[in-house]
């Protein structure tokens, strides 16, 4: 993992250590003795995380921390702030600026690189996430999503072997989350996968059972490996750590749980996890939105254009038939002409239902463009598109369209061209000529009937 790590402090003893455990990681490392330098940096480069001392002259770390949060540019910047053990009104303070995480001077080496790794770990993938939500929004894709990250508290499930500890914890946890507990590390696997759980925090005080058992599972199931979990261990445990960090476990606390850092690690996890979701549904959206025609539902001609060529190509190379129906609405202007473009819309959302509801799963519907639409079947020949076509024509032919807004029923009826690849056909393209000229012959016949394209 190689990241850039500001290391901030007014000692230069104190940023010498830090900076030779952390270049010994391989790490990038910059370093700061004031508060407004270690502001600039932020600001002016690139920096993955800051490790901040808290006393300094001028502006000291509280402010520091405040600053980077308050900055959009600099907000997603992981903060760790450098505290005295005996100081955990530091770590009130510390929260309330915004800090990501504590650590206690003398810094553990251990608890330094689990803590820089997670997270970097986490902020890898929210950028990862972020520029490709900011490219979708380049697209201009973006605009109807909205940009609220769900900020109702968090969902805990605590897995505790002893009742006298889940009350403890579950006094730190209640004002900042809604805390279910259980203690059978089993039946908590099944409620994980069940329900969902913003962090899960495993207790590993239990007589006669692996934790890292628990945590491993819940790493390989497919609906809890994007779940932090977070370990609460004892003071000596280190192995188990470093196997548990291994595993894909996300951070951990030592036993006796100081409040202020439980609440602080807590948030941690649930922000960011919730960052990322928000930015996975972002850009599963923005894919959405970017293949889909917004009135009707249905793919549009893009997705069309990148999706035929796949389905031509594999019905080449299985050697199976392949048919595309062009179709559009009749005298489809005297409807705008006569009922104005809203009545036409809504004829145009009807007319797209019952090509819905005429195609197969397998089937690409698509619009066209204005009130044209295009269906590429796969594994269809050619007469059996144009009896497909012909019961599409029917249904809309025989059903007239009942237009709520004017409360009238409209008749409409549409066109169909049929071609398919059999013979030798120039690709995609090749077929819509082929339907389209085959559309317009049904046109030109007298209008609401289908015609195939000679193969
Ligand atoms: P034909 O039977 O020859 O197809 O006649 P037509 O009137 O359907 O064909 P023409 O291509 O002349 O007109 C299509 C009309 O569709 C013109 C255009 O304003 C309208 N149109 C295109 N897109 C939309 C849309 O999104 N909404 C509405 N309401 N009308 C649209
Ligand atoms: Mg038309
Ligand atoms: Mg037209």
């Amino acid at each position: 993992m190689t990241a850039r790590i500001l290391v901030v402090d007014d000692i230069p003893a104190n940023v010498k250590l830090l900076e030779a455990r952390l270049i010994a990681e391989y790490f990038d490392v910059l370093t700061a003795d004031n508060g407004l330098d270690a502001l600039d940096l932020c600001s002016r480069t690139q920096v993955d995380l800051v490790l901040l001392d808290i006393m300094m002259p001028g502006i000291d770390g509280f402010e520091v921390c405040e600053r980077l949060k308050a900055n959009p540019r600099t907000a997603h910047i992981p903060v760790v702030m450098v505290t005295a053990l005996d100081q955990p009104a530091d770590r009130v303070r510390g929260l309330k600026a915004g800090a990501d995480d504590f650590l206690t001077k003398p810094v553990n080496d251990l608890q330094l690189m689990s803590r820089v790794k997670s997270l970097l770990r986490l902020k890898a993938l929210s950028d990862e996430l972020r520029i490709r939500a900011e490219t979708a929004h380049s697209f201009g894709a973006m605009s109807a999503l909205n940009n609220k990250v769900n900020d109702e508290p968090g969902r805990i499930l605590l897995v505790d072997g002893r009742a006298s500890s889940q009350e403890r914890v579950l006094k730190i946890l209640r004002p900042i989350a809604d805390v279910t507990t259980m203690s059978d590390p089993q039946a908590a696997l099944f409620e994980a996968a069940d329900s969902s759980f913003d962090l899960i925090i495993v207790n590993t005080n239990f007589d006669d059972y692996d934790p890292l058992r628990l945590c491993s599972q819940l790493r390989s199931l497919e609906r809890t490996r994007f779940i932090p979990v977070l370990l609460m261990t004892d003071e000596g445990a280190e192995h188990l750590v470093v196997r548990a960090l291994d595993l894909g476990v996300n951070d951990y606390i030592m036993r006796p749980v100081d409040p202020n850092e439980l609440i602080a690690r807590s948030l941690t996890q649930i922000r960011r996890k919730r960052y990322n979701e928000k930015l996975r549904s972002d850009v599963a959206q923005t894919i959405e939105l970017a293949v889909t025609d917004p009135l009707t539902g249905l793919n549009n001609r893009r997705y069309l254009e990148n999706h035929f060529q796949l389905l031509f190509d594999r019905a080449a190379a299985r050697g199976r038939a392949l048919s595309v129906c062009m179709t559009d609405i009749d005298r489809f202007k005297t409807i705008n002409d006569t009922y104005g473009h809203d009545v036409g819309d809504e004829v145009l959302r009807e007319f797209a239902n019952r090509i819905r509801a005429a195609v197969r799963g397998a089937d690409l519907a698509c619009r066209y463009g204005g009130e044209e639409f295009v269906v590429v079947m796969p594994d269809t020949s050619s007469e059996a598109a144009a009896a497909i076509a012909e019961r599409l024509r029917e249904a809309i032919e025989t059903q007239p369209f009942e237009v709520k807004s004017i409360g009238l029923s409209l008749k409409v009826t549409a066109s169909l061209g049929i071609a398919s690849n059999a013979g030798a056909v120039a690709g995609p393209e090749g077929m819509l000529r082929n339907a389209d000229k085959a559309l317009y012959d049904a046109k030109n016949a007298g209008r609401n009937r289908v015609v195939s394209a000679a193969a």
